[in-house]
């Protein structure tokens, strides 16, 4: 198995030393585990706190439901069941009084 490039030179010549990889051209040394947990999606709420799986949250707009009359009143609580790698409502919620829904990250702040 073949080494990635190293992330802060590109440099095809990185090695590995027990967990790390070594890259020779820059020095730079970092643990392939730690990289692959970068590919975890980056949800942020309306402060621009990461939220993760099972995250307490409450909803900061009014948010109307799509194909029903009912909102979801701003200061609702939900619990993030999910946070999905996607452009909008990314989070898998289980919210207060209405149940599963996606909701988008920045219409909640973390509770
Ligand atoms: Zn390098």
């Amino acid at each position: 198995m073949s080494c990635p490039p190293c992330p802060k030179c590109s440099s095809e010549y990185v090695y590995q030393d027990q967990n790390q990889l070594i890259c020779p051209e820059c020095a730079y040394e970092w643990d392939p585990s730690a990289v692959e947990d970068d590919d975890t999606p980056q949800v942020k709420d309306a402060n621009g706190t990461l939220l993760v799986d099972g995250d307490k949250v409450t909803v900061v707009k009014d948010l109307k439901i799509k194909g029903s009359s009912q909102v979801i009143k701003i200061g609702t609580k939900a619990l993030v069941r999910r946070v999905l790698d996607k452009k909008d409502h990314e989070l898998d919620c289980k919210v207060d009084g209405v149940g599963e829904m996606m909701v988008t990250a920045k219409f909640v702040k973390k509770a």
